[in-house]
């Protein structure tokens, strides 16, 4: 099932512009986005994953992390393939990057999969494992039947979104688990193939909203573990609420960055006491 897309423009010759993320494709009759998932079909652009969660389990809430928001219950977790970034040590990247065509599933619409909410027990609903805001017509779609079916709505995201896409789910969404993964615009750029300005604009603009926002970074050997990188992550969060938890997650080698080592003890334990000069709330991840 393909399903019209929120948030483009078309431009002459039937070529459309993808306003949902900071990437603003513009694509010619049958591109795809960098996301893999949003299609040009014949002038008019279409989302791929509608209705195609790859994945799906239940899991505890502490495993998005969100370790301040319903704890010790679970939460009815899905994922939809594809991703707008490109991270070389992504830890789900057999379905990040990949397109909703690898996997051949059925289409389960948005009033069935709450029914299956509604079944397990569970008082939220995440959408989790890769981005889901690039699946955002069917996050929209569940979102809002979950909400008056009073479930809580669970974000696990990259934060790379656009404001107005944001603000239009944002009345929707309870709590949200966003991967601050650098405090260096290199790093996203050559690694992640993404900005980090969209992504600290992201996270204020839930706290402004008054989303329940925790933040989440793994620290991978190298890359981000300086003691200056971690201070200005620390101290950004601090600005925006120094009681946004934040959760410092281990590496561990995947994807391209095989040859890397698992973050050391030693480098978590000064994550940590750096985090805590600055926020309430530190806790490390993976361990
Ligand atoms: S959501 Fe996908 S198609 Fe749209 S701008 Fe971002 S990467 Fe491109």
């Amino acid at each position: 099932m393909l399903k019209e897309a929120q948030f483009y423009n078309k431009l002459k010759d039937k070529v459309v512009q993808c306003k949902l993320c900071p990437h603003f494709c513009v694509l010619n009759i049958n591109e795809i986005g960098k996301c893999r998932i949003r299609k040009n079909n014949n002038g008019k652009l279409y989302s791929l994953s509608y209705g195609k969660p790859v994945s799906i389990n239940i899991d505890p809430i502490e495993k998005k992390p969100l370790y301040h928001f319903l704890p010790k219950t679970f939460s009815f977790s899905i994922g939809m393939a594809g991703c707008n970034l490109s991270c070389g040590w992504c830890q789900n990247w057999n379905l990040s990057q990949k397109n909703a065509e690898e996997f051949d599933r059925d289409y389960v619409s948005p009033e069935d999969l709450i029914k299956h909410v509604l079944k397990s027990g569970c008082p939220s609903i995440s959408y989790t494992y890769s981005e889901p805001l690039i699946s955002y017509e069917y996050v929209f779609d569940v979102a809002k039947i979950a909400k008056k079916k009073g479930l809580k709505n669970i974000l696990v995201t990259n934060g790379f979104i656009n404001k107005e896409s944001l603000e239009k789910i944002a009345g929707f969404i309870d709590a949200i688990n966003i991967d601050l993964k650098s405090f260096n615009e290199k790093t996203y750029s050559n690694f992640c193939r993404a900005k980090l300005a969209p992504i600290l604009e992201t996270i204020r603009l839930v706290h402004k909203k008054r989303i329940h926002v925790e933040i989440t970074t793994l620290i991978i050997p190298g890359l981000n573990d300086s003691s200056e990188e971690l201070e200005k992550i620390a101290k950004f969060i601090a600005s925006v609420d120094i009681n946004i938890p934040w959760h410092i997650s281990r590496f561990f080698p995947n994807y391209k960055m095989l040859n890397k080592e698992i973050t050391h003890k030693e480098t978590l334990e000064k994550a940590y006491k750096i985090g805590k000069k600055y926020l309430k709330y530190v806790y490390l991840g993976n361990v």
